[in-house]
């Protein structure tokens, strides 16, 4: 029989385990706070339970770690790109981005990803799996363990598709903000879709306090489907309209992810296009220019078309900014470091690096 995840459990869950074991509830508060708040790498390091039951929790449930392959540092701005093996061999990626407010971690929701988006790096060989909601914490607890530094925010916006994993990923944002554990406000957590709109409305639902970022990338249905299979599955008006729920249910404004593509959705003609989408609504949108992969057609805009793109959103008084670019010398657009380990690894027939 496989092994119970205890990572995953949240502390109701792991005081009814703790029960079964014979043991009073109190131990399972502090197994809890050995797991999600001193992030321990072994149970072996949980001083104030008795070795008893340290080797009944050995047997019984797996401890899930991840286990750190490779680092690369942005000698530009500090950025840290962490790839990490799991436990069946699979590779996913993070990021550790340090700004003025705090640091913030990018984290994967997949290994691989399914969606087929035509300029992402992370879709190239497809879905391996989803991650458990213990392999999604796992990720921000090396980091934070790794680095010494405190992360206060999270971005869901790594490999994968986080609502094609999710109930993974309900189970995972409510062991991140709570109070028993690292306790991260959901108003520091950011999950970006690319518009699945059943699950859109289901997290509105959940009334989290988390931002929603909706992989929007194009001002017409023709334009997006040529970029987007979930386009030919739900059109942008279905996808604003779940928008619009989620931003009643819950009062946070919705952001809108927009990659220029260099003569693709970057024109005048896309700018005032997605005016009329976007006026009216309590949004931002967040320009991004494409990052080139070397097996992928699109290219990014060049920086003057991106700044008159987002004048012109500014004119008709959208909130507007371009991202701010961390770690271009890093491997580049995300999913692609994970992918040269693939390449490198098929290359070399080793699933060693
Ligand atoms: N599946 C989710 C989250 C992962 S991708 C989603 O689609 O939102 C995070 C963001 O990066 C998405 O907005 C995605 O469209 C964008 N992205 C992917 N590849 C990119 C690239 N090469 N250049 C710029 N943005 C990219």
């Amino acid at each position: 029989m496989d092994k119970k995840d205890i990572k995953s459990m949240n502390l109701n869950e792991l005081k009814e385990e703790i029960a079964t074991l014979g043991e009073k509830p109190f131990r399972a508060k502090q197994i809890y706070e050995w797991i999600h708040v001193k992030l321990v790498d072994d149970l072996e390091e949980m001083t104030n339970i008795s070795e008893k039951l340290r080797t009944r929790l050995k047997e019984e449930y797996e401890f899930t770690t991840l286990e750190i392959v490779d680092k690369q540092v942005s000698k530009q701005d500090g950025t840290a790109k962490y790839l990490f093996r799991l436990k069946d061999g699979n590779l996913i990626e993070s990021v550790l981005m340090k700004y003025k407010h705090g640091n913030s971690v990018c984290i994967s929701s997949q290994a691989g990803c399914r969606m087929g988006c035509k300029f992402c790096a992370s879709t190239i060989a497809g879905l391996k799996r989803n991650l458990l909601p213990s392999e999604m914490l796992e990720q921000i607890y090396r980091i934070q363990k790794e680095s010494g530094e405190r992360v206060s925010n999270v971005v869901v916006m790594g490999t994968g598709e986080p609502f094609d994993n999710y109930d993974n990923l309900v189970r995972f944002l409510k062991i991140l903000t709570n109070e028993n554990g690292l306790n991260i406000s959901g108003r520091n957590i950011t999950v970006s879709t690319c518009g699945l709109v059943t699950k859109i409305r289901e997290f509105a639902e959940e009334n989290m306090q988390v931002t929603l970022a909706i992989s929007l990338h194009a001002p017409n249905d023709e334009k997006r489907k040529s970029m987007m299979p979930i386009a030919n599955k739900y059109s942008i008006s279905e996808l604003l309209e779940a928008c619009q729920y989620f931003f009643e249910k819950t009062g946070r404004r919705i952001t809108f992810e927009y990659s220029l593509a260099q003569g693709v959705n970057d024109s005048e003609e896309d700018a005032r296009e997605l005016i009329q989408l976007v006026k009216g609504m309590n949004c931002h949108v967040n320009l991004i220019p494409i990052n080139p992969v070397e097996e992928l057609e699109f290219e990014g805009s060049a920086k003057k078309v991106a700044e008159k793109f987002k004048n012109k959103l500014e004119k008709s008084r959208i909130n507007v900014t371009i991202r701010r670019e961390m770690g271009r010398d890093i491997d580049g657009a995300c999913g692609q470091l994970r992918r040269r380990y693939d390449r490198t690894d098929r290359e070399e027939g080793t699933k060693e690096c």
